[in-house]
Order: C-alpha cells, then structure tokens, then sequence
C-alpha cells in the first residue's frame, strides 16, 4: 500500500504529491488526513497524507518514517477544500491544510493515551497498559503494539480510549500544584495512623483530603484550612501525600457568567427573514442569502434562531464574526443561548487554548463555533448552517498565504454540505449587495429596528465652517455642546478617531479640496523625504502644491491626529469629564479589551475613546452620543474602497447610539460634507449610498465591474525589484487578453520594509482565461530567486489591502 503525502515544504518543486511506502504493521491503521513523517532527501520531515493507492509509478519508494495522528485531522471535505484553495489562491497545498488547522498541531507535541472507561470494560488486549495509570505515552502504546495500531484506533473510535495531545505553552506554562492522599485504598484510621497523634494540624490536612473526591488545589488546601506549607513537607516526604503539577482547564470565557437565554418571539418582519433560511435547512438545500439588516434589527436573534434549527436537524453550525466584534458581549449571546455546546476561536487565545477549542469541535462535542476568520475551517462533519456576521468586513480575507477570503470558503463549504449561507451586514460590501442584485445571494431585507426604535438622528458637522468661525480645535461647537449635555445628564458618549492612514492626505483647510490623481480617482500620498504627492495605483507625481488647486488658500497641509492627542484636548476642554481611551496603545495586554468596556458598560467612564476597535459589537444603554472626530481620514486613503469603508464605519458607529430606551445621536465632523459616503449616512440610505458607490466602480474599472490583482515585488536591492517588476508587467501585458488592463509597476505604498524596497503592478480583467497559467507561469519562472529568500513575489487574487 502507498500512501501520497504533501510534504512540509512550501515551495513549487515540492507542491505535488510524494509517495511512500506504508509499512505492513500501518497498512489497515493510516488514513487520508493524518499527519506522518518521511524522509525527503537526507531529512525528515512532517506531510499529511492525502490519499492511499494500491501502487506506483516510482521505483524506489521510501516507507514512511511515523505517524503523528492516530485519528486524521482532516476530513474528506478538509482535503478537497485545500486542493480548491490553492487554486483559487495559487498558494501551495502544505500552506493551504496547515491554515486549517490549530498551529499546536505544527509543533512537536506529547501524545497520550488515556481511557475514557472503567479498566474492567477495557478490550482485554489494551488492558494491561492501564494497570497503573489511566493515561500512557503515546510513545509506550506503539511500543506495545507496533503491530496493532488499527485495534487502538478502532478503541478510540468507540470512545473507550482518548488521545490528547499535550501542548507545551511557552512561557506561561499553565499549571497549577494539586494534592492528595498517596493511597486512597487506606481506611482513614490507618491513614492517620502514619503521623504522630499530637500532630493535630497534619492529621486535619489528611482528614480533610481524605473526605476529597480527588486532588485539591494545594492553594485552596492552605487557604481553607489556614495552615502554610511547611505542615504539607513532612507529609510530602513521608510519601503520605503527593503533589502534582496539573494542567489548568483552559476557558477561554473563563469569568463569564451565562445566563440561560430562551428564544425571543420574532417580530413579523424578523419571521419573514427566518423562514426561507429554514426552509432551505430542512430541504438540505444551498442557498446563499444575504441579510441587509439595519443595526440593531435583530439580525442576531436570527442567527441564533437558525442554528437552533440546525442542531434540531442534527447538524452543526459556523458563525464568523470580525476579530474585533468578538467581545465578550457577542460571545455572551451564544454561550447563552448554546451553553457548553459552543466552541470560541479568536486571535486572543493562547495556542493551547486554541487547541482545546479545535479539539472539542474535532472530537464531535461541541455543534457550534464562534470564530474569526479561520474557524470557517472547524473540521466538522454535519454542517447545517454558515453565518457570517459583518460580511463587509475585510478581515475575513486573510492577508498572507494563503490569500483566503473566509466567505469564498462558507460557499464552498455550504455547496459541500447542502446547507444555507448566511452574509449578514447593516452595510454590505458593494460585491454582495451586487450579486444579490443579480439574484445570485438570496436578499433578505430588515429594514426597521426591534421595537420600532428609531434609528440614531446624524448631524454633519462642517469643520471648513468651523475654521472659518475661528474654531481651531478638534471639537466643533456642536460635539462640545452635546458632549457637555450628555454629562449632565449622566449618560455616555463614545469619540471615534479613525487612524488607520499609515499615510498622510493632503487636505485644504478651507475648501476640503483633497489632492487626488487625475488618472485614478485615488488620493495622492504625501511623501516627506522629497515633498511630493505620489498616486499609489499609476505611478504618478506631483511636486506638493503650495495653494489649493480648488480656492488657491494656503491652509493646504497634510492630516494626522492620534487618540492620545484627543485625550489631552478633551481633558483641557472637559476636565470633569472621565474618558477611557481605547486603542492599540492601550489595550496590548491579554483581556485590556475586556477590562476596559466593562469599566466602561458599569458607568466608571463617561466618554470612551477609541480607534475601529470600538465601532463593532458595543451595546451599552446609556450611550446616547456618538462622535466623529474625522470622517474623512478613511476617506482619504488610497484604495478604491475607501468610500466604501467610509460609510460602512458611520453607519457603524451610529449603530452604537440609542440601542435602547433613550435615543441616540450622531455627529459626524468632517472637511467633505458633500461626499455621498458621509451624507447618505444621514437618511441610513444604503440602497441609495449603494448606487452611488456602483457609479464609481464602474468610471475607474474597479470590483465589481472588474476583477483584480495585485503583485507586490520585493527585494533588498531597488534596482532589481524595479526590473523585475517591469519584466512581470511586460510578461503580463503579452500573454494576457487585449481587454484585461496591466498597471504599473509603481512603488508600493509602503515603499520599503524591512530593507526590503517594494513595487507593484495591478490587473484589472473582466473575463481571463488565462490568469491562472500566466500566474502560475510567472512564480514558476522565478522560483529559484524566491527560494533563495531575497526575492519575494506575492500575487493576491481580489486584494483588499494595496500597502
Ligand atoms: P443586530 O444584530 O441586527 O444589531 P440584535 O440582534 O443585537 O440586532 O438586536 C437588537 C436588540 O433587539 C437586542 O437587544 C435584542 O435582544 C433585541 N431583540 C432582537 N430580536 C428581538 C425580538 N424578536 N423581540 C424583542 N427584542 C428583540
Ligand atoms: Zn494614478
Ligand atoms: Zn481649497
């Protein structure tokens, strides 16, 4: 038997599939989906094993090394997936199964055997290994039984045996000292019969443990009995007691109290969203739907509705949220609903804490994930349902190989499955909105909030006007009036400061002119080492102007503020005023994020202040006051979906005004009041807002009229990255179709990184049948430059990110 393996080495030569030899002893044991080790060249190295064949065409077949899986961690679906994302990524297929995985499973990791069920009802031959322990190496169990291996497996899958993958944190190890009787077969007289009678504060510690179910925790031990360690030692010497080392149980909602949640009766227009998604659960049906509810329309009550459904059916469920939004609050409505049958995946864990998330959804016990991006990945076996909430958002594509967006992937998976896809969005990206236009996503409407309450009352504010009334700071008269009112009345205001621009826009004081390229609609970047305003998509330069090209005022500078900047102002203008401030400076330590708006949910703050990070998921009552301080600071940035993202974050972050009883309100400042993306954002129009933007994308030749892609070059030396970039460019424009448009090579916007100087060229397409073989072609070509390591080529199919 042969077993074809995809090795751990992630470069071209290599992205295929090796064969090996299974050895007799393995033959009924190794399956498609488990990790091995075999010898490639004078190494060896870890592969998954993808599939299994009576032969070969090699003549000289090595046998395989080892096996690190003893169930696989890839499903039949799992594997297929990884063939479909390395060609819609072009990345390789090693890249492609270890994205879906939990990174503990890349390093080295002690495997145990431990017994789920009473020694007696063990298989007698699997007996004897248990005698002592209810866990043994892993390393002992195939010393056992070299030959046997297929038996265990089958223990395993009924459920008698248990493997569990220890995985070493680095750092904090999280363990913690537990204690117990040495011998728990003894009679407590004979316990106590080992220490001296006068030693009463030793027999009450033997006493104590001896009415334990298992081990304590030495510390509650102490504590309880208020004794300190040095009445432990001579129990430990003696051998009477033992301690260990024990692995704390990982929660990652750990602190959360869940209150059980029932389901809420829908509201009409809630129920006549709800029915096709379950009809199309039952009738095991894919249908991809797309759920434009306003905030606060109840869209997630629909969500958890849904997957009740889904469980009833006997099958599971995905939700992805964003990164950001998965703050203890989202994750409360789940857990409440769901209890322990809901797994958490988000960055904020630790490895092993991933790991034990990824092993619950593995091992069937939990039916739901709530993840960011990569938890469209769970290994699941029975989908019913995918939700995505926030679908606009951009952190569903991942931004290194491979270039995956997690919505291609809950299609992919839900055709696999038969199942529905939920997009749910307030603004949804402008590709979704279109395709549900063409009726490819099902458009499932939710146009009012719960309870018919109002949607937030936006004002925009002028801050030309501002200037022009000798109003230089930060706040305009407006913001600081509300701000004031909001603090006599005892009620909150969150500011919003976009900083996201790396790069700075040039910006006229007076009029709001923004220096933009005349050949790509883009705003220019301000470049300090030559002053000059540089287009990132074209290539174009300009000297930076001196008066505005729009009123010839010399107010024309470039912008930049930051949130510690805003504190100080605000403490100057409101010094009663208690402001949290929450930004990557603030919130770098583990549970920051936490701590800081439950703070601010108890009322020890006023005003919150904060970057994106606080647009999403905050669902406090007494915020009745939103503010923002810039709107345009995201307009600015060069990429064509800047107005996009501009008006998808005011309608976001005037959803978290007046969700409750008291009504909210909205101000917006901003140099470009006129633009569509802020002022649609007072009427909510999104159907408007949208026709508007599909104007746009249509006279610039952008998504989604057009395809594009990106290829960024990068290299220590700019002489070489400039004339590769310009042979890509050159290769493009020949092999490529007449209508397909090659741009650049132009500087990146980041020009250098690292040491690393960086250009780009662009391809926009409508319909290329051969995009896949030029790129293919192209990293081929330059396969042993990018081996080497000084050469870095990147290609990404539908870029977000132009940096
Ligand atoms: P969205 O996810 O669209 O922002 P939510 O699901 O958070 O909306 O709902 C907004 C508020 O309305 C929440 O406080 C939620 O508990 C409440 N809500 C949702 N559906 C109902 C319902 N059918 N009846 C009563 N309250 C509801
Ligand atoms: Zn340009
Ligand atoms: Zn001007």
């Amino acid at each position: 038997m042969i077993a074809r393996v995809i090795v751990d080495v992630p470069a071209s030569q290599t992205d295929r599939l090796f064969d090996y030899k299974i050895p007799e002893k393995w033959v009924d044991f190794v399956q498609p989906g488990m990790r091995v080790i075999v010898p490639f060249g004078p190494r060896q190295i870890q592969g998954f094993v993808v599939e299994l064949s009576e032969g070969t065409n090699v003549d000289k077949v090595k046998p395989l090394s080892d096996v690190l899986d003893i169930t696989p961690v890839l499903t039949n679906e799992l594997i297929s997936l990884g063939n479909w994302l390395t060609e819609q990524t072009l990345c390789f297929k090693i890249s492609a199964y270890q994205v879906m995985l939990p990174a503990a499973l890349r390093t080295k990791v002690k495997k145990e055997l431990h017994r789920s069920v009473a020694v007696e009802k063990l298989d007698p031959f699997i007996k004897p290994l248990f005698s002592e322990s209810a866990c043994v190496d892993w390393a002992k169990v195939t010393e056992a039984f070299p030959t046997q291996l297929k038996k265990v497996q089958q223990l395993i899958e009924k459920g008698d045996l248990e493997v569990r993958y220890i995985v070493k944190e680095k750092g904090n190890k999280k363990t913690e000292k537990v204690i117990s009787l040495a011998n728990k077969e003894m009679s407590l007289s004979a316990i106590l019969d080992q220490v001296s009678k006068r030693a009463q504060k030793q027999r009450d510690v033997l006493e104590f443990l001896y009415e334990q179910e298992g081990p304590l925790r030495t510390q509650d031990l102490l504590s309880q009995l208020k004794i300190s360690r040095a009445t432990l030692k001579p129990l430990l010497e003696q051998e009477i007691l033992v301690e260990n080392d024990n692995e704390i149980y990982r929660d990652p909602l750990m602190g959360i109290q869940h209150k059980k949640t029932e389901p809420l009766p829908l509201t009409p227009s809630q129920q006549s969203v709800i029915t096709p998604i379950i009809a199309a659960l039952e009738e095991k049906k894919h249908v991809p739907f797309l759920l434009h509810g306003v905030t606060g329309s109840g869209k997630t009550e629909i969500y958890l509705q849904a997957i009740q459904e889904s469980l009833k059916t006997g099958r599971e469920a995905i939700v992805l949220v964003p990164e950001i939004a998965l703050t203890p609050q989202m994750v409360e409505r789940f857990k409440g609903r769901f209890g322990s049958l809901v797994a958490v995946l988000h960055s904020g864990l630790s490895m092993g804490e991933k790991y034990d998330e990824w092993r619950k959804i593995h091992r069937g016990e939990v039916k739901v994930v709530v993840g960011a991006r990569s938890a469209i990945f769970a290994p699941f076996k029975k989908l019913g349902i995918i939700i995505i909430d926030e679908e606009h958002e951009t952190s569903y594509k991942q931004e290194e190989n491979p270039r995956y967006h997690a919505r291609e992937v809950a299609l992919y998976r839900g055709r696999y499955h038969q199942c529905p896809v939920v997009l749910g969005s307030a603004t949804p990206s402008l590709e979704s909105f279109a395709r549900a236009k063409k009726e490819l996503y099902t458009l499932l409407p939710l146009h009012e909030r719960v309870g018919n309450r109002p949607m937030p009352k936006v004002d925009v504010v002028d801050m030309r006007e501002e200037l022009r009334l000798g109003n230089r700071s930060m706040f305009s008269r407006a913001l600081l009036e509300k701000l004031q009112e909001r603090l006599k009345r005892n009620e909150q205001s969150v500011l919003f400061l976009n900083r996201r621009g790396y790069s700075t826009f040039v910006m006229c004081r007076d009029c709001g002119y923004v220096a933009t390229c005349n050949h790509c609609d883009i705003s220019f970047t301000y470049h300090r080492s030559h002053h000059a305003l540089k287009c990132h998509y074209c290539g174009h330069e300009e000297p930076m102007p001196k008066t505005c090209q729009s009123c010839e005022s010399e107010h024309i500078r470039f912008f930049g503020s930051g949130t510690q900047k805003v504190e100080e102002e605000l403490t100057r203008v409101l010094p009663e005023a208690r402001v949290i401030r929450m930004d990557v400076d603030t919130t770098r330590r583990k549970g920051a994020h936490e701590k800081l708006l439950s703070a601010f949910g108890q009322g020890e703050a006023d005003i919150l202040l904060g970057t994106q990070m606080i647009a999403k998921g905050l669902d406090f009552p007494k915020i009745t006051l939103v503010g923002v301080l810039a709107a345009d600071s995201m307009l600015h940035i060069p990429d064509f979906r800047s107005a996009e993202r501009t008006f998808q974050l005011m309608e976001q972050v005037s959803g978290r005004a007046g969700r409750h009883d008291l009504l909210g309100e909205v101000v917006i400042q901003t140099y470009t009041p006129e633009h569509y993306s802020i002022e649609l954002v007072t009427s909510h129009n999104y159907e408007h807002y949208f026709q508007m933007e599909m104007l746009q994308r249509k006279r610039g030749g952008y998504p989604p009229y057009f395809y594009m892609v990106l290829i960024n070059v990068s290299h220590p030396e700019l002489t070489t990255v400039i004339s590769v970039t310009e042979k890509i460019a050159h290769f493009l424009k020949s092999e490529l179709s007449e209508e397909t448009m090659v741009l650049g090579p132009v500087v990146s916007p980041i020009a250098r990184i690292k040491d690393r100087y960086r250009y780009q060229c662009m391809i926009k397409y409508k319909n290329e049948p051969k995009l896949t073989k030029t790129l293919r072609d192209i990293q081929q070509h330059y396969i042993r430059e990018t081996n080497q390591g000084q050469l870095q080529i990147s290609i990404d199919l539908n870029p977000y990110l132009f940096m």
